[in-house]
């Protein structure tokens, strides 16, 4: 399928890690719950991300590995703190991002596609940014579950037909799921994963900035586009 220009497409946001700015939240998180089990040695918060860019999992980030009793309730701790708003207020938009937005909108559907689950906080962080007028869906699937993305975003496809279907977002699960659909993945490498992590799952293309997506998508204007894969 060519794409035409000035056709409304599906665009598709993951929001975490590429409109909202989370390393705050995640970092402090983490430093709280290796506190309570009274781990006092802990990474700085740059080389917490580095570790966690190269796709190693958070409960791994410690210096010692015989925390038994860490490693089993981490998800546990995890879960019940990270959608926390005592946690969410750290989250900061990424620069440009509401530009971006709505220059975007004039032309396409954008669809916000997360994986949280308190709405109710959710809705509240939304709201607090502003971001939540520039979106016409925001699909929420379980952060427990994290392939419900596909079948949510393919059931939108299905009901919302348009010029082309872009899936952006910035860990392999959002690749991941934009190439089982078929559809056109861009990978946003300024968050939780870097670039060379993320190159592994062949995304389209890379966005090394959030401003910088209006460049990216008129590049896309010529390019050819994979067909949509109903699943
Ligand atoms: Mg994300």
């Amino acid at each position: 399928m060519q794409y035409v220009k000035n056709e409304t497409n599906n665009i598709f946001f993951d929001i975490d890690g590429t409109l909202i700015d989370t390393s705050e939240r995640h970092y402090r998180i983490y430093k709280d719950i290796l506190y309570s089990y009274g781990i006092q040695k802990i990474f700085s918060k740059r080389k917490f991300w580095n570790q966690k860019r190269e796709g190693k999992k958070t409960v791994e980030i410690i210096y010692k590995k015989s925390f038994k009793q860490l490693k089993k309730n981490f998800a546990h701790d995890w879960l019940t703190k990270i959608e926390d708003r005592k946690y969410l207020k750290f989250d900061k938009l990424f620069s440009g991002c509401l530009n971006v937005l709505s220059d975007l909108k004039k032309t396409n559907d954008l669809i916000f596609v997360t994986m949280r689950n308190n709405k109710k906080n959710l809705l509240w962080e939304l709201d607090n940014f502003g971001l939540n007028k520039y979106c016409s869906k925001i699909i929420v699937g379980s952060p427990i579950d994290l392939k419900s993305k596909v079948p949510l975003i393919n059931k939108y496809i299905i009901k919302n037909q348009r010029g082309k279907n872009i899936i952006i977002g910035d860990t392999e699960m959002d690749i991941a799921a934009g190439k089982k659909l078929g559809i056109l993945t861009i990978a946003s490498i300024y968050g939780i994963r870097s670039k060379q992590f993320l190159s592994r799952l062949e995304p389209d293309y890379y966005l090394s900035k959030l401003s910088k997506l209006p460049k990216i998508l008129k590049r896309v204007e010529n390019d050819s586009i994979p067909e949509f894969k109903k699943t």
